[in-house]
């Protein structure tokens, strides 16, 4: 089983003929879903499809009380991503599986592979949904949330051939998880200047994600004198390169990062001023009060620069995380796999989000990292890794299951 085969076949299923997106449950979406199961059953695992559209495969323990390992990842994209985001992290356990069948070897600990349907939000301007109805914690709300062509997810679940009205009520059972893993490509170029093909994770940055809408006064571009407009687009282009400023005081050792990804010019045209901007901002930091501090500066500064433009401003949070840390027993385990297959350990913090975190609650939560090529780029289509790096990532893994079965708690 060639993890890098499958990834670039499962690559084939895009949203777009020139760039690889693959958004939760559009066709191409269902393609690679059907893909992802068949895969599994030829690696030996029994495949279920939950409720969201998630596809779990599981191989017994050898006995009937084994507890379960959980591995997983996303197989949905960001518009023009790297097709090794998230999808490495199901076809490297996948393939760790199919040794196992193939050697007719059970572990103490069943294992199950789970493919989650979507962890970016790209279309629905979600986050970690598949992941938060595996814990329970499905948001009924976002049944009516469209996306940019004004489709509703609960249609888009009954064109799926799921039933909106089920959606979330199949959560994991918790009592028999005893932990959680998940491999991903390190999306950052730690590991490349280290010179290393793996990592262990040791905490998840905490983040924020907020949309923001100004309110100005949309007038005629050839009649409106400077002085009298409140041109909504200056201000929000203002509000930017605050945001920027801010986000770039350093703190020694906190990552401090905010980005703004989306900005529209709501109904623009070259003969109007700008009524109306709507844009996202993405704020994130390895601790708390770090990102709270610059978040609490940046919505004074928004307010502030409103005020002296003319202008309103409003914000909304969708969603917010804090930072998590990697179990202890996890982080060994993974630095004591990583050992085996001859390298060393190295340590380090991920800056993005992952799944991971919203297992944590619920149980005991690992990440080993796999080194990205190409100066460390991710959520690009330059994204790369290589076969020997693959290689070490699947032999790291399988040592990984085969220990975690020995110390599963009974
Ligand atoms: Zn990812």
């Amino acid at each position: 089983m060639d993890v890098l085969h499958l990834a670039a076949s499962l690559a084939r299923h895009s949203d777009s003929a020139d760039h690889y997106t693959r958004l939760y449950l559009t066709s191409a979406h269902r393609a690679a879903a059907k893909e992802l199961q068949s895969w599994m059953v030829e690696s030996g695992l029994r495949v279920r499809v939950d409720s969201v559209g998630n596809v779990i495969g599981r191989y017994d323990g050898a006995t009937r009380d084994a507890k379960t390992l959980l591995l997983g990842s996303h197989f949905d994209s960001v518009r023009n991503g790297g097709k090794y985001d998230g999808v490495l992290g199901i076809l490297v356990p996948m393939a760790c599986v199919a040794e196992l069948h193939r050697r007719g070897e059970r572990l103490p600990c069943a294992i199950e592979v789970a493919a989650f349907a979507d962890e970016e939000g790209a279309r629905f301007a979600t986050g970690f949904l598949s992941s938060r109805a595996m814990i329970g914690d499905f948001d009924r709300t976002w049944l009516d949330r469209r996306d940019a062509d004004g489709v509703s997810m609960r249609e888009a679940m009954r064109d799926a051939e799921l039933d909106p009205e089920a959606a979330g009520s199949d959560p994991l059972n918790r009592k028999a998880l005893a932990g959680y893993l998940e491999l991903h490509i390190e999306q950052g170029p730690v590991l490349l200047d280290a010179g290393l093909a793996l990592g262990v994770v040791t905490t998840i940055s905490g983040g924020n994600r907020h949309s923001v809408v100004v309110i100005g006064e949309a007038g005629h571009a050839g009649t409106v004198p400077m002085q009298r407009r409140h041109d909504a687009l200056t201000a929000a282009s203002e509000m930017v390169l605050a945001i920027e400023r801010r986000c770039g005081v350093t703190v020694e050792g906190s990552r401090l990062v905010g980005t703004v990804g989306i900005l529209k010019v709501v109904d623009g045209s070259s003969n109007v001023i700008p009524g109306r901007i709507e844009f996202s901002l993405d704020i994130r930091a390895g601790d708390d009060a770090t990102r709270i501090a610059a978040e609490d500066d940046i919505f004074a500064e928004l307010e502030a620069i409103a005020k002296r433009r003319g202008v309103r401003v409003e914000m909304k949070r969708h969603s917010e995380s804090t930072v998590i840390r990697c179990a202890d027993r996890m982080q060994d385990l993974v630095a004591a796999s990583i050992a085996a297959v001859g390298l060393e350990p190295l340590r380090l913090p991920s800056g993005a989000g992952h799944d991971a975190m919203m297992f944590a609650r619920i149980c005991d939560v690992g990440m080993m990292f796999v080194r990205c090529g190409a100066g460390g780029v991710s959520h690009n289509p330059a994204e790369t890794v290589t076969a020997e790096d693959v290689d070490l990532a699947r032999r790291a893994v399988l040592e990984f299951m085969r220990r975690f079965g020995t110390v599963v708690p009974a």
